[in-house]
């Protein structure tokens, strides 16, 4: 696997798989949270977007359970790696990934994780609840101070200027010049903008089409209000600085729910751990995994695997061009905003 060495940051991400309810063994629960036999754990590259890292942790193990003498069963593949609390299992994977990072040579920087992770410290925000924040004092201030031309549209704009300004930005100055600019920016001033302003771009040809009516806003009281409010972030940008996305380990853990259903309990066996390697495999390789699983096995891939994957990637390769092109993303946005 190719990576590049220096990692900027990381992304985390556990999921829990199997509270012990599903297993038919209801008695472990802690508090009001039930126990959780299972869990596994990634962390993603920001730049690349590769899994770096997986831990998977599990308590129980079936052929110890059906074993008749319990404490040494025939030999098996035993995948049982836990035998504390459920709620340790996260922390302990994050160590273990870490100084696994560690051991071969990269240096992590910055972790992203989600709120509700009880995993070593709490620093490390996602960025969503921020945006949602923005969008609700936007809407009590048009409420509060009946703002007329505070519209949906142009909460819109705001929002997505404020996403731009704390994702876009490398460091806190620029993040505070950038979250500084965008209550001018809204009013025509674009004196403060930076590259991400339309304007900035080609003077001549700009027009504030996200606004509404294509009019810049001219209220001064509104612009006194949004200056103060992105003043405020801009206050906080330390803060906001360690503010990220963890999507991607959403759409990993799909994958893992793709080969390991949770419908169905594979964890007591060694096939959980085969199903979330396979899932790793498949982030970062590909569909090209399953040739590469016959070569390793010295086997000759059918002429059918080989179509398949052929044009399975094809597929791929052409929606991944599509999606995350700015028509694609642009029509998203309106059919979201028009339900
Ligand atoms: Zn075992
Ligand atoms: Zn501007």
């Amino acid at each position: 696997m190719q990576l590049e060495l220096k990692v900027e940051a990381v992304k985390v991400k556990m999921t829990r798989l199997f509270p012990s309810m599903l297993a038919g063994k209801p008695e472990e629960v802690e508090g009001t949270m039930l126990a959780y036999l299972v869990c596994h754990g990634s962390m993603i590259g920001v730049n690349t977007g590769k899994v770096l890292s997986y831990a998977v942790r599990c308590k129980k193990c079936r052929f110890r359970d059906r074993a008749v003498d319990k404490e040494n069963p025939n030999e098996h593949d035993c995948r049982k790696n836990w035998t504390k609390s459920s709620k340790a299992m996260e922390s302990d994977m994050a160590v273990e990934m870490l100084s696994e990072l560690k051991s071969k040579g990269f240096h992590v920087k910055k972790l992203i994780m989600d709120n509700d992770t009880t995993t070593i410290s709490r620093k490390i925000l996602k960025f969503q609840p921020y945006q949602k924040n923005v969008t609700n004092k936007l809407y009590s201030l048009r409420k509060e101070e009946k703002y007329n031309n505070l519209g949906p549209k142009a909460i819109n704009h705001l929002t997505k200027c404020f996403a731009y300004a704390v994702k876009g930005s490398e460091d806190a100055a620029s993040m505070k010049k950038n979250l500084e600019a965008i209550p001018r920016h809204v009013f025509g001033d674009h004196s403060r903008c930076s590259e991400w302003c339309g304007f900035v771009k080609s003077p001549s040809t700009y027009k504030p089409t996200s606004l509404p009516y294509g009019k810049y806003m001219a209220e001064e009281d509104l612009q006194l209000d949004l200056t103060t409010m992105f003043e405020e972030y801009a206050a906080n940008s330390e803060k906001l600085l360690k503010v990220g996305s963890t999507q991607t380990n959403e759409s990993f853990n799909h994958t893992v729910a793709t080969k390991n259903p949770k419908t169905n309990f594979y964890s007591a066996s060694e096939s959980t751990s085969f199903r979330v390697a396979a899932a790793v495999a498949h982030k970062n390789i590909g569909l090209q995994t399953f040739t590469r699983v016959y070569e390793n096995s010295l086997l000759s891939p059918g002429k059918h695997t080989n179509s398949y994957i052929s044009k399975a990637s094809r597929k791929r390769d052409y929606q991944k061009i599509v999606k995350s092109s700015v028509e694609c993303k642009k029509r998203r946005r309106e059919l979201i905003s028009n339900k």
